[in-house]
């Protein structure tokens, strides 16, 4: 077996939630692709590899998809809690991005984040966020693979003071990153339709079209939301991002926690994906979002952890388990939102909401290698019967080692891209003066 990196005596799990586990396999890599798997016996001692990791019966799985972040917010972790969210975006979280988001702050705290992910098992995560470039800056330097997008909202924001400015820095900031780096794809999050109005949404997703890139919008958030818009347009929020032609295949409608069977045709009809975010909407008490009826009209679904002053953690395998749990509390039915539907929706299923169906979500020779290995040597995870066994007992601690564009980027729980205590301490740092003020 001719590769680069060779992972032997795995427990495989190369499509989660479609495919079964597989008993004693290898996954080759070379370069940054995937090359070849299958069981051992195949490689009939024929193992060679200028690197050969023997993960000892663990889990290798692909890398989570975290389809919507704000990872610079490790920042404002705990700052805010148990509030609704009007009063939490107005009295608190705007005032502190307004006084403490720099790019100095957003590089650092996007690097805590891009920690807390890669520790977590996420090897892809789309965020959005302002000063956006210092969050490429850490993400591509941490190693993890993200969609990063540039901020636009229709008010003064950090580093763009005045927002008659916000699609000019947008597509300085996509110019400056397309094709630049592998890991990192750029693109434009637009806050939501009630702080940006119709002109800036509009040109916003005409960049995007013009640049081949994605666009990202919070949308049917709450009932507020809905009221508003309702108000000032007639319209539901997706109605009127359809109004405007901003649904189409390379756009993201985060939350999507309101939708009426109208919105659901628009966004079937459209191909626009969906992040769904179940413990941020929990917990600003935002609603439940349909993703039984999503995933019946055949709207690509994918689960995001949003950012950490709303979660409050980047753990993508609780929020499986939660989300689950959740949905069979709403409907009264323990059948809905199987174990096996939460890890597709995890992983290929967030790779088709971004576009990246083809490049990573599964492992299959010819995509790009981004796995991750579990330890199934757990109190937490013995037995492991089944792949189920992840979703409802498994936790982002229990994975031990993370690939991400055949590199290893995590090893025995060590990070090895970058020096995680000095992050840390550059983040306590920025947080005494956050608290000094609040
Ligand atoms: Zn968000």
């Amino acid at each position: 077996m001719k590769c680069d990196l060779l992972i032997v005596n795995a427990t495989l799990l190369p499509e989660p939630g479609r495919g079964e586990l597989q008993d004693n396999g290898y996954l080759a890599i070379t370069g940054s692709k995937i090359s070849d798997l299958g069981p051992m016996a195949k490689l009939a001692g024929n193992v060679s590899g200028r690197q050969i990791i023997d993960v000892q019966g663990n889990l290798v799985m692909p890398g989570l998809v975290n389809t919507h972040a704000h990872g610079a917010m490790t920042l404002f972790r705990g700052l805010a809690d148990d509030l609704e969210l009007m009063s939490w975006l107005n009295e608190h979280i705007f005032p502190a991005e307004a006084a403490f988001v720099e790019p100095e702050m957003v590089y650092w705290c996007s690097k805590l984040a891009a920690a807390e992910m890669i520790l977590a098992g996420i090897t892809t995560v789309a965020d959005g966020y302002f000063h956006e470039d210092a969050a490429a800056r850490a993400f591509a330097e941490a190693g993890i693979r993200a969609v990063a997008a540039q901020g636009v909202i229709d008010f003064p924001a950090p580093g763009v003071p005045d927002p008659v400015e916000n699609i000019k820095a947008a597509a300085e900031f996509i110019e400056k990153w397309q094709g630049a780096n592998p890991l990192i794809t750029p693109g434009v999050f637009c806050h939501s339709p009630y702080t940006c109005g119709p002109q800036t949404l509009a040109r916003a997703k005409e960049l995007c079209r013009a640049k081949g890139a994605p666009f990202f919008i919070h949308v049917a958030e709450t009932g507020q939301e809905v009221a508003q818009l309702e108000k000032e347009h007639g319209l539901t929020p997706i109605a009127f991002l359809h109004d405007l032609g901003l649904l189409d295949r390379d756009t993201v409608c985060v939350h999507g926690v309101w939708l009426t069977d109208a919105d659901l045709a628009l966004l079937e009809k459209s191909g626009a994906g969906v992040a769904s975010c179940p413990e941020s909407n929990m917990k600003l008490a935002a609603g439940l979002a349909p993703i039984g009826r999503m995933r019946a009209a055949n709207i690509p679904v994918g689960l995001g952890t949003d950012g950490c002053a709303s979660n409050n953690d980047l753990d993508l395998l609780q929020e499986m388990g939660m989300c689950a749990k959740l949905h069979k509390m709403a409907a009264g039915d323990a059948t809905v939102l199987p174990g096996r539907v939460m890890l597709a929706m995890a992983t290929a299923g967030g790779a088709r909401v971004l576009g990246m169906g083809e490049k990573v979500g599964a492992l299959r020779p010819g995509m790009d290698a981004d796995c991750i290995v579990v330890d199934l040597a757990r109190p937490n995870l013995t037995p492991f019967y089944n792949q189920e066994t992840l979703v409802y007992a498994g936790r982002g601690s229990d994975v031990v080692t993370s690939i991400i564009n055949g590199k290893v980027v995590m090893a025995k729980r060590e990070l090895l891209t970058f020096d995680l205590g000095e992050t840390m301490t550059q983040v306590r740092r920025i947080s005494r003066r956050v608290k000094a003020a609040v």
